[in-house]
């Protein structure tokens, strides 16, 4: 028999994600759509839809599946939000999340990685995405964010990225020791930052001014 990747997209979405929880019908249908397998390495194609992470190269990963279904859904977007994500790895989280919202920066510290990530998904069409090669603990200078989603660990949550969330935004960070977190979100109301604490998660370090030092 046969399987299509949209078979095994349909598989993952049913198992991994609606069968631990994942509600929210956009985020389902943006990781039934995406195709996953075009943002690993041709080696580990056939684990694209496996529930883990994958390496990437230089150290790095693709999250897993469920984890980025949990990061998004705790974002809680209608699509027309500005969305910062820092640490584009592959680029699959930015791609999620251009499915779900108006537009996304995207920060990634190291240049091959955002190289490859910018050819890819342009070349999957995504007009939406822009990819920067920069420390993402500083955020992108501009107009605030409606949402902002860090995909590395962080020691604490860097004060620049909260000087950047929106009146009314969220941002979602893994916050631990350098190798386990907790999945942090911080809502801004009326000016106050309130912190809740959700599931632990591993994640590579978030290397830089307001993360861990290079090692
Ligand atoms: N979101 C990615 C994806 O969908 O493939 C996975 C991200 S991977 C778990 C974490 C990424 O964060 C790595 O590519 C790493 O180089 C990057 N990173 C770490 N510290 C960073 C920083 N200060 N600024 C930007 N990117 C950073």
């Amino acid at each position: 028999m046969i399987v299509s990747f949209e078979d095994l997209r349909s598989s993952m979405v049913a198992d991994q994600l609606v069968g631990r929880g994942i509600r929210d019908p956009r985020v389902l249908d943006a990781m039934a759509r995406v195709p996953r397998h075009l943002f690993v390495p041709a080696e580990a194609v056939p684990l694209a839809y496996a529930d883990r992470a994958l390496p990437i190269g230089h150290g790095q990963t693709i999250s897993q599946p469920y984890m980025v279904a949990v990061m998004t859904e705790a974002l809680a977007l209608s699509g027309r939000e500005r969305v910062l994500e820092v640490g584009t790895g592959s680029g699959y989280q930015a791609a999620i999340l251009a499915e779900l919202a108006r537009d996304v920066v995207t920060i990634e510290r190291r240049p091959e990685l955002a190289e490859a990530a910018r050819t890819r998904l342009a070349s999957l069409g995504y007009k939406n995405i822009t990819v920067v090669v920069a420390d993402g603990t500083a955020g992108e200078a501009g107009i605030p964010y409606d949402a902002i989603l860090v995909t590395a660990g962080a020691p604490r949550v860097p004060e620049s990225l909260k000087a950047q969330l929106a009146e009314g935004g969220r941002l979602v960070i893994p916050i631990g020791s350098y190798g386990q977190q907790d999945l942090t979100v911080v809502a801004r109301t009326g000016g106050v930052f309130v912190e809740s604490v959700h599931e632990s998660c591993v994640f590579v370090p978030l290397v830089g001014r307001e993360g861990w030092p290079d090692r």
